[in-house]
Formats: structure tokens, sequence, C-alpha cells
């Protein structure tokens, strides 16, 4: 007979650690009676990796998942949004950069625009061509407006973060 599992231990109090125990207790019950038991061990002795860390979008549904305000923490560990990856010099290091947003093409599942695009492949990178998040970018505008509800955009985005000030953050909610 499979026994169902009621403990599990969490070895590190890092980002990855507190994430896990985070995601664990957001999607399984953790009553005293029925629920799992989520222990998490940490080291007074061995320090964290203790460096910035970019997400994906995908965090925005964890964070949300696991109860998390945006506004709380966006402050408690110095986070700011993150709306792609520039990469500069990577193609001829003549100070060119292209981008790798992360909102898709419009339409993306019904048109390939990359045929209509190359043509013009010398004149506007693809990126510039079909979404607007290098524009943001570029001009240093956010991916969404003040009233917009947490979590939701205007234009994708992921984070950056003080991975250090998240797990403190996330020891001190639970
Ligand atoms: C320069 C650099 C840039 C990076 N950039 C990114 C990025 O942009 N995006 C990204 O996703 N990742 C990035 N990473 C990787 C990311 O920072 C790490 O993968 C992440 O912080 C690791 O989190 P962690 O919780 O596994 O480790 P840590 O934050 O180091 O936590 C490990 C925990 O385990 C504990 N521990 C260790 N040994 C024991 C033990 N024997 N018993 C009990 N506890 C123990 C420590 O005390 C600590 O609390 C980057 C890494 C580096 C070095």
């Amino acid at each position: 007979m499979h026994k169902p599992l009621k403990k599990i231990v969490i070895v590190g109090g890092g980002s990855a650690g507190w994430l896990t125990a985070g995601i664990i207790a957001a999607e399984h019950s953790t009553d005293a009676v029925s629920g799992i038991e989520v222990t998490l061990v940490e080291s007074a002795d061995v320090p964290t990796i203790g460096v910035g860390e970019g997400t994906w979008p995908t965090m925005r549904s964890t964070l949300k998942k696991m109860g998390i305000s945006e506004t709380d923490f966006l402050l408690e560990c110095d986070a700011s949004f993150k709306q792609g990856t520039k990469f500069i010099n990577w193609q001829t290091n003549t100070n060119e950069y292209y981008y790798h947003p992360f909102t898709l093409p419009r339409g993306f599942n019904e048109t390939n625009l990359a045929p209509f695009w190359q043509p013009f492949r010398d004149k506007i990178s693809f990126a510039d061509a079909v979404c607007m998040q290098s524009h943001l970018g570029e001009h240093d505008y956010a991916p969404k407006q003040i009233s917009t509800a947490e979590y939701d955009f205007s234009a994708n985005y992921g984070y950056h973060l003080d991975a250090g000030k998240f797990a403190f953050f996330y020891k001190n909610m639970v």
C-alpha cells in the first residue's frame, strides 16, 4: 500500500529552500492533524551564496500562490521589475545590443511574424519589430501603472531581487 507523505525536511534556508517551503505550504494542507509537516533546517555557520537574483515572469504566480503581497515583496526585498534581458556586444562588439523581451509578439499563435521581419533584419531587431518591451526598457518605463493590481501587467515582467532579503522576508511571514 502506498503510504502518503506526511513529513518533508528542507535543508537550507536560502531563496531555494524558502520558496520550496512556501510552494509546498500553498499547494498542500499543513494542518497539524491531517496535513504535511514541513521542517526547514538552516545553518548558522554556512552563509548563503548572497547574490542578487533575476527571475522569470512565472515568479509572479509563485509569489501570488504563496499569499505574498507584491508591494511588501518589492519594498522588503529591494526588488525591481525585470522586463527582459539586454545582450550588449554579443554579435559584433561595436556597442550593439539586442533584447530577449518577456512579452511575446502579439498574435504569435496565429501568425509567424519572422518571414515579414526578415527582409528588414539589417534595419531593426526582431524584438523591436514585433513587441514594445525593448522600447519600454530603453526609456525606463515600468511594465505597469501604479493603479494596476498586484501581479497584473501591461507588459510581462519578472523581478530582480536581493535573494538574502527574500529569505529573511519570507521567514518572518510564516
Ligand atoms: C554571480 C551569480 C549570479 C546569479 N544570478 C542569478 C540569477 O540572475 N537568477 C537566478 O535564478 N539565479 C542566479 N544565481 C544563482 C542563485 O543566486 C542561486 O542559485 C540561489 O541564490 C541559490 O539559492 P539557494 O537557496 O540554493 O542557495 P543559498 O541562498 O546559498 O542558500 C543555501 C542555504 O543552505 C544553507 N546550508 C548550506 N549547507 C547546509 C547544511 N549542511 N545544513 C543546513 N543548511 C545548510 C545555507 O546556510 C543557506 O541558508 C546566480 C549566482 C551567482 C553566483
